[in-house]
């Protein structure tokens, strides 16, 4: 069984979707760390992502071909650490360089095609709550649970701040209204582009979470897949 979990920027499909994976015996796959972990090897291979992305060779061959692992730390359940060629990336994922180069590394269709294929490959063989943008539209369409997570952008920034703050200590490196700006600028992005937009599925249900506890969330979806 595939619930797939999709959403804007700081909607809380992480967090809920990894409890919710723990909750039900679930394997838990973060779509996001994936495109983030392309992007941080284009810039790290100094990439020029003001151009059109689309066919460029060097981030196909990236996507295509250098495996992306997820790691499990010490007494977790779930995996928590991201690799891409080797280096662990756990922490630079979360940059905001990263943040700002994974929009159009993302929209480009031919790491999506690689992305998606992995995707698909993994979800295959275990029961497994994805989260991402288009889970539901494109990646596994059929699955057989679709939630589309929703917060307003205020509440949305906040609960971003504190994971931040939580993952970098004090020195976290973006204000509440930088993050506000990343997330307003990202739901544009991604809802425009020409190739996966973030949009809810038809047949997936949508749950405005601003005024809900964490608990509630993954209570209310849990009781949807049961
Ligand atoms: O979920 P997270 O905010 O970490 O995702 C980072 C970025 O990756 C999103 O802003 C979006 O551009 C891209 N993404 C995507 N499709 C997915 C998951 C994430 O395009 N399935």
């Amino acid at each position: 069984m595939i619930i797939a979990i999709d959403g804007p920027a700081g909607s809380g499909k992480s967090t809920v979707a990894k409890l919710l994976a723990e909750k039900l015996g679930f394997a838990y796959l973060d779509t996001g760390a994936m495109y983030r972990a392309v992007a941080w090897r284009a810039l790290e291979l100094g990439l020029d992502l003001s151009v059109d992305l689309d066919a460029d060779p060097t981030l196909i061959a990236i996507a295509t071909n250098e495996p992306i692992r997820f790691a499990y730390k010490e007494g977790e359940a779930l995996p928590s650490e991201v690799y891409i060629a080797d280096k662990d990336v756990t922490r630079e994922i979360r940059f905001p360089e990263t943040d700002l180069a994974v929009s159009p590394v993302s929209a480009a269709l031919g790491v999506r095609k690689a992305l998606i294929a992995q995707q698909q490959r993994i979800g295959a063989l275990q029961n497994t709550v994805m989260e991402g943008r288009d889970i539901g539209t494109v990646v596994f369409p059929d699955a057989e649970l679709k939630i589309f997570l929703t917060a307003s952008p205020e509440v949305r920034a906040d609960r971003r701040f504190k994971q931040n703050i939580e993952r970098f200590g004090e020195n976290a490196p973006l204000s509440r209204d930088e993050i506000l700006a990343d997330i307003v600028r990202r739901d544009k992005y991604d809802s425009e582009r020409a190739h996966s937009p973030l949009v809810p599925a038809a047949d997936a249900l949508t749950l405005d979470t601003s005024d809900m506890s964490i608990e509630e969330v993954v209570n209310w979806i849990a009781n949807e897949a049961s």
